[in-house]
């Protein structure tokens, strides 16, 4: 296997590997490791050129060492990817390649799930390397993310209705949730549990019809669901969906939900502040996963009461944002990336 270094200025370590025994053709980005090794999914993706999948790697490594120094993991940020088409490329001969790539890093580089790589990809990569998070529990790792994510977005959801509408209480609240997969699904339930009245959409009509029957939530079409008359918008599908077109249409006063990278540009942050919509930043809100998955490395093992202590902390942390926010007079999502930045700051004095 050929490893070459790229450098990058702003990052630690960005490196290549090609591999034409196994056809591995794989970057992976160390953004970061002041607070703690860098960990960070593991991304199998058709780009249409390396280019393509450098600005993909650089970009959520970044992303992962802003969130885990927010959500104080103890973890620093990187991210890997693998140029390919998913349903061709796959074999052990490349998830093992994949896996001595990883340990040529020596532990500065994490990986974990993200699209297109399942538990058993990760599994195989576990046999050339111990670098490897968020394998089942009966592997000692910390199994699926995803419930402890969604309980984090709806702790930090109730946060921000104390925030902005004087309670956290749910019973009579209007929630809007868009996508009800793993984690959307979840947080519905919480939030039908605790009395909210709750609106969905999703293209999957058999996810939507099930909730539906069990929870007696509205269904409404794709595009219905941003100018709905509610209070809270939890988006839990897809990036970007806050742009020109749908930010006119909400009603809702608070957005807090799962999905990444929901603003389409920055600008749309400072048009959230300016329409006094609070937001509660995506990487914030949605660490309950990536906190779970540090657990693995900090407590000598994995210990869910230890995890969901920490996850309760989400609450904290955005406090501190929106504190930041209307202090300076700038966006929430501005606001989190100046207090990511101050937390490495610190990281990097001590
Ligand atoms: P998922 O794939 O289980 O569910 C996503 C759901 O969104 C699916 O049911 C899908 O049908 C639906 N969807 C797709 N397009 C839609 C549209 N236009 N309108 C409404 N619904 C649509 O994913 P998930 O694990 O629930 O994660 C949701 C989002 O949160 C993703 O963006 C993911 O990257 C992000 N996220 C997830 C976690 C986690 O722990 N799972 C952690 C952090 C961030």
């Amino acid at each position: 296997m050929e490893i070459t270094d790229i450098p990058v200025e702003g990052y630690e370590r960005v490196v290549r590997a090609r591999d034409p025994e196994s056809g591995l053709h794989a970057l992976i980005a160390v953004h970061d490791t002041t607070l703690g090794p860098a960990l960070g999914g593991m991304r199998m993706w058709t780009y249409a050129s390396e280019d393509e999948a450098l600005t993909d790697v650089l970009r959520l490594s970044k992303g992962m060492t802003y969130k885990s120094a927010v959500a104080h993991t103890g973890l620093g940020g990187g991210k890997s990817v693998i140029l390919g088409d998913p349903k061709q490329i796959k074999s052990e001969a490349l998830f093992l390649a994949m896996g001595r790539f990883i340990d040529s890093l020596g532990g500065k580089y994490i990986t974990a799930e993200d699209v297109n790589i399942t538990v058993p990809d990760l599994e195989t990569v576990r046999r050339s390397t111990r670098y490897v998070s968020g394998l089942s529990r009966e592997d000692g790792g910390s199994g699926n993310p995803s419930p402890y994510t969604a309980y984090g977005v709806f702790l930090g959801l109730k946060a921000a209705c104390a925030w902005k509408f004087g309670t956290e209480e749910l019973k009579g609240r209007k929630v809007s949730v868009q996508g009800v997969g793993a984690t959307g699904s979840e947080l519905v339930r919480r939030l039908v549990e605790q009395g909210a009245e709750v609106w969905i959409s999703d293209p999957n009509s058999e996810r939507v019809q099930s909730l539906v029957d069990r929870y007696g939530v509205t269904a409404v079409e794709a595009d219905a669901i941003y100018g709905l008359d509610v209070d809270v918008f939890a988006p839990c599908a897809l990036g970007a969906i806050l742009n020109d077109k749908t930010i006119p249409q909400l009603k809702a006063k608070v957005i807090a939900g799962v999905a990444n990278n929901v603003l389409h540009e920055p600008r749309h942050g400072h048009e959230l502040f300016q329409r006094e919509i609070l937001y509660a930043p995506d990487y914030v809100i949605n660490a309950g996963g990536i906190i779970n998955v540090s657990v693995e490395f900090h407590e000598g093992g994995y210990d869910q009461d230890v995890a969901l202590k920490k996850i309760e902390r989400i609450d904290d942390a955005l406090q501190e944002i929106w504190k930041i926010s209307e202090e300076q007079k700038i966006p929430a999502s501005e606001a989190a990336d100046h207090l990511a930045e101050s937390i490495l700051a610190e990281g990097r004095s001590s």
